[in-house]
Formats: C-alpha cells, sequence, structure tokens
C-alpha cells in the first residue's frame, strides 16, 4: 500500500495534523495502536482527568456548601461502577466523533502498530488483509506523532495491581483507604485531588524541596495550603522513594526523607514522576531521524527531524508535553510539507495545573526572570479584594502580571484561583499582542466575574485600583 502521508499516532498531534493534511487535498493515512482514536489525551490523560476532577470539585462545593452556607447533602454515596461507565462512554463519544471527522476527510485510519522498515516505509502489525501479504505502507513524507508514555525509576518497577501509574489510576480499580502519590507534579497533584475526594487519605512524596518544582512559588503556595488539608499532611517534601514491595495485604515502602529513613505501609501508590517520549522500538534507527540523550525526537523550527521524509510532532518531540502544543505543532508542520515557512513558535505556551485551586500560567515566570537576571514588576491583585470570589466562597487565589518596569508591557501571568485554567486565555492574547498594562487596565471586565482580577491586577501596577488600599506615599 502507499500513500503520500502518513502520520504515525492518533493522540493531538496525530489527528490534527492528518485532518489539516487531508484539508488541504492530501492523500493521509492515520496509524494508531489503539482501538479508539485520540491519543493519550482523550484515552488516558487530559479528558479522563478532567472529568473525574470535574467530579472532585463538585464534591468540594458539596461539603464547602455544608461547612458555610448550611446546606447540608449529607455524605456521599459512590458507586465506582457507574464513575467508569461514565468515564468510557465520554471517551468513546469524543473517539467516535474523531472517528467521523476521519472518515468524512476520507483520511483512512488503521490500527496498528508501526515500526520503519526505512524512511519510506512503515512495517504494520495489523491483521487487515487490504494491507497486503507484507503489511507494508509506503509513503513519500511521514508525521511521527507518538506522544509519550508514564516514566518509572527501575527501582519502583513492581508488578503489582497495587503500583498503578497514571492510566491506571484512572481506570479506578478502587478507591484505596492509603493512597501514595509519588512525585509532586502536575499529574500526581491532579489525581491525588481525585482520590482525596472519593475518600482516600492521600500522602505525597517528592523529592525537591517543593510541589510542582519549575511552577512560580507564589502561586504554588496558595495550593499548597489547601492540599495540606485535603491530603494527609504534613506532605513529604525532600523525600525519596528507595524501593517499593507488596506483601499482599497492603504495600511496604521504604524512603528516605530530610530526617532519614521512613518506612511506611499504604494500600497503593501512583508513580507520576514524569513523562518519557516514545521513541523507542520505532524502527527509527533505520531512518535518519536523531533522538536528543533523554529519547526526544530532534526537530527544527519547521517540525522536521534529521530524515527529509520524516516530520515529529507532539510529546515525542519535545517538552512541554501538552496537548495543545502538539496541536500548534500540527500545524506547523502541515504548513513545512506544503512549502510554507513557518515563523519562529511562540514561546507562549499556556499552563495550566487542574487543581483545586487551579493555578495557570503564561508568558515569562518569577523564576525564569531571576534566572535570566531580567528585570520585572510584579503586580498581584488578591482574590479577597474580588466581589466574585468572595460570592463563590474562593478567596483563595490571586492574579499576578509580570512587567517590565522600562516599556510597561505585559511579559508574564500567573493565577493561582478556582477557574485560573480559563481565565488565563486573556493573559495569552495580552502578552501575544504585546499590550501595555494600561490597555488591560483599561478594558471593562463584566462584574462580577473572576475576570476582573486581570484588570485589578494591571490597576495595582498602575495604583489605581480601587479595592486594593495603597497608602499615600
Ligand atoms: P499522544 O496523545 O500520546 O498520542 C500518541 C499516540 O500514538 C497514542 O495513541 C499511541 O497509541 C500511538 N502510538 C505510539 N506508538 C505507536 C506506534 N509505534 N504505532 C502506532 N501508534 C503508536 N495535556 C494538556 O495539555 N492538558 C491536560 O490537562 C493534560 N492532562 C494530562 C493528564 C494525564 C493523566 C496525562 C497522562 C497527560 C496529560 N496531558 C495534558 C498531556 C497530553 O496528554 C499530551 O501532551 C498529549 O496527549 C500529547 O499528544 P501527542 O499527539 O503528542 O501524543
Amino acid at each position: 500500500m502507499r500513500t503520500s502521508l502518513v502520520v504515525l499516532g492518533g493522540g493531538p498531534g496525530g489527528y490534527a495534523a492528518a485532518f489539516l493534511a487531508a484539508d488541504q487535498g492530501l492523500d493521509v493515512v492515520l496509524v494508531d495502536a489503539e482501538q479508539q482514536l485520540g491519543g493519550t489525551c482523550l484515552l488516558r490523560g487530559c479528558i479522563p482527568s478532567k472529568s473525574l476532577l470535574h467530579l472532585a470539585r463538585v464534591m468540594g462545593e458539596v461539603g464547602q456548601l455544608a461547612d458555610d452556607w448550611g446546606v447540608d447533602y449529607g455524605s456521599p454515596q459512590i458507586d465506582l461502577e457507574r464513575i467508569r461507565n461514565h468515564q468510557q462512554e465520554l471517551i468513546a463519544r469524543l473517539s467516535g466523533g474523531l472517528q467521523q471527522l476521519a472518515k468524512r476527510r476520507e483520511v483512512r485510519v488503521i490500527q496498528a502498530r508501526g515500526c520503519f522498515q526505512d524512511s519510506h516505509t512503515l512495517q504494520l502489525d495489523s491483521a487487515d488483509t487490504s494491507l497486503g501479504e507484507d503489511r507494508l505502507l509506503e509513503f513519500d513524507h511521514c508525521i511521527l506523532a507518538t506522544g509519550s508514555r508514564p516514566a518509572c525509576p527501575p527501582g519502583l518497577a513492581v508488578d503489582s495491581p497495587r503500583v498503578m501509574d497514571s492510566r491506571t489510576a484512572l481506570e479506578l480499580a478502587e478507591i484505596p483507604e492509603r493512597l501514595l502519590i509519588i512525585g509532586g507534579g502536575y499529574i500526581g497533584l491532579e489525581l491525588g485531588t481525585v482520590y482525596a475526594r472519593l475518600g482516600s487519605q492521600v500522602s505525597v512524596a517528592e523529592l525537591t524541596s517543593g510541589l510542582l518544582p519549575g511552577v512560580d512559588r507564589d502561586l504554588v503556595k496558595v495550593l499548597q495550603r489547601q492540599l495540606e488539608s485535603l491530603f494527609t499532611a504534613p506532605l513529604m517534601l525532600e523525600t525519596r522513594v528507595d524501593a517499593i514491595e507488596d506483601v499482599g495485604s497492603h504495600l511496604q515502602v521504604s524512603m528516605t526523607g530530610p530526617d532519614g529513613p521512613l518506612d511506611q505501609q499504604f494500600d497503593r501508590a501512583l508513580i507520576a514522576v514524569g513523562r518519557t517520549p516514545a521513541s523507542a522500538d520505532l524502527g527509527l534507527e533505520n531512518t535518519q531521524v536523531v533522538l536528543d540523550d533523554r529519547g526526544f525526537v530532534v526537530t527544527d523550527e519547521q517540525q522536521r527531524t534529521a530524515d527529509a521524509a520524516i516530520l515529529a510532532v507532539g510529546d515525542v518531540s519535545g517538552e512541554p508535553m501538552l496537548a495543545h502544543h502538539a496541536s500548534f505543532q500540527a500545524k506547523r508542520a502541515i504548513r513545512a510539507l506544503q512549502g510554507t515557512e513557518n515563523e519562529p513558535a511562540t514561546e507562549l505556551v499556556p499552563a495550566i495545573v487542574f487543581t483545586d485551586p487551579e493555578i495557570a500560567w503564561v508568558g515569562l515566570t518569577q523564576t525564569a526572570a531571576r534566572e535570566q537576571q531580567r528585570k520585572v514588576r510584579p503586580a498581584v491583585y488578591p482574590w479577597a479584594a474580588s466581589g466574585r470570589a468572595q460570592a463563590l466562597g474562593r478567596t483563595d487565589g490571586l492574579t499576578r502580571w509580570l512587567v517590565d518596569p522600562e516599556t510597561d508591557r505585559l511579559v508574564g501571568c500567573g493565577i493561582v484561583g478556582a477557574g485560573a485554567g480559563d481565565l488565563i486565555a486573556e493573559a495569552v492574547l495580552a502578552i501575544e499582542r504585546g499590550c501595555h498594562v494600561q490597555d488591560v487596565a483599561e478594558l471593562i471586565h463584566p462584574h462580577p466575574t473572576l475576570s476582573e482580577t486581570l484588570g485589578g491586577a494591571a490597576e495595582v501596577y498602575l495604583g489605581t485600583a480601587t479595592e486594593v488600599y495603597k497608602p499615600r506615599r
């Protein structure tokens, strides 16, 4: 079988590339090893985790109603089977939608694991007889979009259902009484939030001295306060998990903390220490594609690899490993294939941690500004000053712009608070368009909404915020 373009991997990078290419009139085959389209994001990542986090948030809000408003629904009755069914229906609906979109665009979808024989041929392990005896797929170009998989330190690779990764944790086999989250990154904290709301006692062990390494501390501090009441406190920071043993009735976990060795028992553990590119076992050694020392496919600004026939997008081609970044790169890859040179890629990739409260940021961070010795002025609006936050009982938040003091240009934004993820888009647009702090201060934000905190933070910078008192000098 022969095609002009094959896309290997049907996640947000792969299906976006395949659909855009088909819209441009290319003959496209989309190959994915899974039965359903959608990749990690839809099948075992963004969508199922956000659906469960929605449930967790509602459960938290119902608890808050009882505590703060005196409206008590009693203790939740949890039917895990129905939660699991709901998740499967959601995934099937979205994945079915992608199949329909592929069909209407005449993108041929093949369920198979692909392995490169050379720069223009993939060997497919499909049972599909229409592919011919040899199951070879020849192509002019290939877009590699094989994504990533959960990383596991070799010492912690224990073959036990009690030891989970993000994929098995999302299957919700049970609600363990005691759950250890290994890794205080976004995946661990998001899934820890879900399990804690469903009733687990959640402990976190994080190797570094703070949760969410790399995220600005003023934002993390607000989240950490909430997690300390949701999870089993204290959070175990500067703690290395050395070994896990399944002793039948529970897991015996050996750790080393700041005060020395620590042995604890848990019913389940979730290893969430990061993700690794899915670039092994693809036969890339039969092509000219080059990998870096972490296994990411090396690409240029046009998403081209060192092999003229192969481009790469999404998690397999490097950080940030985010779905919207994968589909952004897919657009660039298709433009490059069509012979249009892309502008240098934007560095404005928004990131969100969907915990409760959420953390969202875009552009320059305080951490990066310090590292680059770049002068910036923060302008912070505390959510306690927001009428909307007060009405929601969610004053645990802040909105903070970073402003270049020489030009008054907005260069970064960080928000922590309920629904922060939905607020960050205004900051993306403002920074991308080169707005000055005055531009946002002069916008009319609707009242009472949390979006006012973006205008409020800009006014704090200018000294014109009315709800935040600033003593006269
Ligand atoms: P993937 O989505 O990983 O898709 C790759 C596809 O390639 C898979 O379907 C796989 O089966 C297929 N494949 C691999 N090898 C082969 C082969 N040899 N042959 C055929 N097919 C192959 N990102 C966000 O932006 N927001 C979030 O809220 C978010 N939440 C997440 C939560 C969790 C729990 C996890 C695990 C991830 C989350 N992510 C989130 C990250 C996001 O899922 C990834 O960044 C995104 O899926 C990457 O897209 P991709 O197209 O590069 O690859």
